[in-house]
């Protein structure tokens, strides 16, 4: 693929702060596509698996921007079912391999690519070749060169890309990342996260099948590092980690990943991801005094409190339709993003030092 570019080339050129995300999305966003008047953005949800059905699905019944108006699916038994639960009509169902054709369809502004990581590249760019605005799930893609070919493809097309990341969309972590900029507590000195569930995941699902983006630090370790970048408003100059599984379902991949990420400053983040156990949490460290959101990325609500007394309840909207409806809005009024396709690019960096670190028995990889 083209553009390849080491890991410290990339920092090199983008800087490593967190303020080289927006420079780098506002110097190079391009002046997008802006969709026809209409009331809202009709989106097409690519992949009709868990989350586009229990939760996507049915968050886009309450937005205000966008709306569910297609489905790409390569499984012709479910059309019906989304078709009379959602009322789709014909011309706005396709499958993966007519899925090009909806450029010629002006009910669809924007696809959402809700397929495994190993096959978010490919029809992202498909996407953006058919002129739709892109909306793609986390992780952004396998590697940086992949999420950089989806970055490119957007430009070139002049469509918005943007990842889904919903916790960037809701109200308590966006506070904790003003905290850390304002150093409301002091400086952050110390970052603790952890993100996993208990999973049995049989042979068939992409969750254990490496090709596909299987194994937690693909599907979970991208919350914590996400969750720290941020946090910490820097990006990581080291990083080291090891994988391991303990049952056979994860021989072929990662059911646990310890790791940890150096930022300067002697800023620290130590971070654990699992498909074996349940964890949840984000825990910060300042100069001054400490705050934490536990849980910091569950679908029902984000809570914390705050060394000095400060709580942080739930916040009772639905974080995808909040979501999606920041991100129909960033396309209508053609602004950034709140997630632009650099913030995922900059975790799957990440990841693949991780990835090398435990490779190397868990020493440092500079970054
Ligand atoms: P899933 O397995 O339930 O759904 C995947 C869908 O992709 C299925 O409909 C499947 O038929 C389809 N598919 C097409 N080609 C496939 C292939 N070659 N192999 C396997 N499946 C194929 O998975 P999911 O839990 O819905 O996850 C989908 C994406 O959504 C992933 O990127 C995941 O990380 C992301 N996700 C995000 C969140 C979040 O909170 N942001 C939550 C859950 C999942």
């Amino acid at each position: 693929m083209s553009n390849r570019i080491s890991r410290r080339e990339f920092i090199r050129r983008t800087g490593s702060t967190l303020a080289g995300i927006s420079l780098a999305s506002s110097l190079g966003f391009p002046s997008i596509l802006i969709p026809k008047k209409k009331d809202k953005l009709g989106v097409a949800l690519v992949g009709l698996g868990q989350y586009a059905g229990r939760v996507l699905a049915p968050a886009l019944q309450h937005t205000r921007h966008c709306e569910l108006r297609g489905i790409v699916t390569g499984t012709p038994s479910k059309i019906s079912d989304w078709q009379q639960r959602y009322g789709v009509p014909d011309a706005n169902v396709y499958n993966y391999q007519t899925m090009h054709e909806v450029a010629n369809n002006d009910d669809i502004d924007v696809i959402y690519i809700v397929l495994p990581p190993g096959l978010h590249a490919e029809y992202s760019i498909i996407a953006a070749e058919a002129g739709k605005h892109v909306w793609c799930e986390k992780p952004m893609a396998m590697d940086v060169d992949e999420c950089q070919a989806i970055i490119d493809a957007a430009k070139k097309n002049r469509v918005q890309l943007t990842i889904g990341y919903r916790m960037q969309h809701e109200p308590n972590t966006q506070t904790i990342i003003r905290y850390g900029r304002e150093k409301t507590y002091g400086a952050v000195t110390e970052v603790r996260s952890g993100a996993g569930f208990r999973g049995n995941h049989q042979p068939d699902s992409w969750r254990v099948k490496p090709e596909l983006g299987g194994g937690a630090l693909y599907d979970m370790g991208v919350y914590p590092i996400n969750a720290a970048r941020h946090a910490i408003g820097l990006e990581p100059v080291a990083v080291r980690g090891v994988m391991r599984s303990e049952r056979d379902n994860y021989a072929d991949v990662d059911e646990f990943t310890d790791f940890e990420m150096r930022f300067t400053n002697g800023i620290t983040a130590v971070c654990e991801t699992s498909f074996g156990k349940s964890t949840n949490y984000l825990d910060i460290t300042c100069t001054d005094g400490w705050y934490n959101l536990r849980p910091f990325q569950s679908y029902g609500g984000v809570q914390g409190e705050t060394s000095d007394g400060t709580v942080l309840p739930p916040d009772p909207d639905n974080q995808q339709g909040r979501q999606m409806d920041n991100d129909a809005l960033a396309i209508r009024e053609n602004t950034a993003p709140i997630v632009p396709g650099i913030d995922g690019l900059r975790d799957i960096l990440i990841l693949e030092g991780i990835f090398e670190s435990s490779r190397k028995g868990g020493e440092w990889v500079e970054l």
